[in-house]
């Protein structure tokens, strides 16, 4: 059985060598949790510079979907790149763009007629999908959710609704997005309770924003994560999104299922949107599409993606390594994985509830698949959020050998390779219970 092995202090020395270079040439806007400078990785598993061993339970943010460096992956795209590594799809042809939009086609919800956009990072593909919705509605305004992430480039950061500092100092940005509170049960904006609160938060959209706000006939789309990410893993309750979904059609407004993180098998489906039988009218994907290598795509009904030449392309988008990466990619996740995900998460799912009912502070667990968030509270009559205590949580783990991110206020995500194995859960939740007690205790 495989194990973590800390074999120097954290950072080691050769770390520590490259976390003083780090500080001098990197942007100091990135977010690091602690100091992992890792030098290579396989499967669930990936090594630092000194040589200390860690379990991966983030998967480089939910990215190596097929785990690091996966044999069928690293072939495909060591092929591709002897045979071509770049040609610039919207300009030119090439077989395995083409091959792996008839792939995207087939595995999304709704038919084979559909048409697909090819980009390099989850905020280019909502960017996208937000000038489609824009273009082909001739619409101007949107709905989206607070706590959502839908990435960092102006458009999409005026989507987002998940931290100020994201967007503190960065205004003016896209005018005519609503903010709505998103389907968060457990701190439910409306103080209700699920089933009884009969979807008031829809009612809420349809009662007060669309008659004192925002015209619905001049609102182009509504942005949905199918379980919010970034904002704390968040899952909406059954028949929310059917709901939403009615009432979006009444008028005629889309919806935009932002599937970057909760797509692509994570969630034990290949999309998330399949776990609440709602078709969303465009998805977008990214992260795990092509197992690490960057590639985005949105993909739509053929007569919703019907705008001109030159309405929208991009130099990098469905690079013919990155579309290699992705066809191996998918052939995994068919092959087993999205299975894998849904067998394990169920695992990880239970041992975390029988924590749950062992420690207060476990406020919630919640989640699909491999897509698990645990929110940390004082106790569970006040919520109050356990921020400092969730991020010693996430250091203590990293100290143990093993890598795991926050999301949300207080909120852990558990997000491993969609290759986990059960002995790797289970070493998992083991160490994350010791680095729990230790900061508990
Ligand atoms: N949408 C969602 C749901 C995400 O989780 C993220 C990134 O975390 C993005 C969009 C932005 O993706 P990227 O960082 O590749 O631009």
């Amino acid at each position: 059985m495989q194990k973590p092995k800390i074999i120097t202090n954290l950072p080691g020395p050769k770390a520590q060598k490259l976390l003083r270079k780090d500080k001098k040439y990197i942007s100091p806007s990135y977010t690091r949790s602690y100091p992992a400078v890792i030098e290579h990785g396989e499967g669930c598993w990936v090594w630092d510079v000194d040589g200390n061993k860690f379990l991966d339970f983030n998967a480089g943010i939910a990215v190596c979907s097929t785990g690091h460096c996966h044999p069928q992956v690293v072939e495909a795209i060591q092929k591709q790149a002897e045979k071509l590594i770049h040609m610039s799809g919207t300009d030119y042809y090439y077989p395995l763009q083409t091959q792996l939009a008839e792939k995207l086609v087939e595995i999304t919800p709704g038919g084979m007629n559909k048409r697909v956009f090819f980009a390099n990072s989850g905020a280019e593909t909502v960017e996208g999908a937000f000038k489609l919705a824009r273009y082909m509605t001739k619409r101007k305004y949107a709905i989206a959710y607070l706590g959502s992430f839908h990435g960092r480039t102006l458009g999409a950061l005026s989507l987002t609704g998940s931290k100020v500092t994201q967007k503190q100092g960065f205004g003016p940005l896209l005018p005519g997005i609503f903010h709505i509170p998103y389907a968060y049960c457990y701190r439910c904006a409306y103080n209700l309770e699920y089933p009884g609160c009969d979807f008031a938060c829809i009612k809420y959209i349809e009662d007060q924003l669309f008659k004192k706000v925002l015209p619905p006939d001049e609102t182009c789309a509504i942005f949905i994560e199918p379980i919010q990410g970034e904002g704390g893993y968040v899952v909406p309750p059954p028949g929310y999104f059917q709901k939403l979904k009615e009432l979006m059609q009444k008028y005629g407004i889309l919806m935009i299922a932002d599937e970057v993180q909760s797509g692509m098998g994570r969630t034990g489906k290949m999309f998330a949107m399949e776990h609440w039988n709602t078709m969303a009218d465009v998805y977008c994907v990214a992260k795990g599409i092509a197992s690490g290598m960057p590639l985005g795509a949105f993909i739509a009904s053929a007569s919703l993606m019907s705008w001109p030449p030159g309405a929208h392309a991009s130099t990098f988008g469905g690079n013919p390594v990155c579309c290699a990466a992705a066809i191996a990619t998918i052939k995994l996740l068919e092959n087993g994985l999205v299975e894998n995900a849904a067998k394990v998460g169920a695992v990880i799912m239970k041992r975390l509830e029988t924590l749950q009912a062992k420690y207060e502070v476990i406020g919630d667990v919640r989640g699909k698949g491999l897509m698990i968030g645990m929110e940390f509270v004082e106790d569970s009559i006040s919520k109050k959020p356990l921020t400092e205590k969730r991020n010693a949580i996430i250091y203590k783990c990293f100290e143990k050998g093993m890598l795991m991110q926050g999301c949300g206020a207080n909120a852990i995500r558990f997000s491993p390779s969609l290759i986990v194995t059960e002995e790797e859960a289970h070493t998992a939740i083991d160490i994350f219970e010791s680095a729990m007690k230790s900061v508990l205790r």
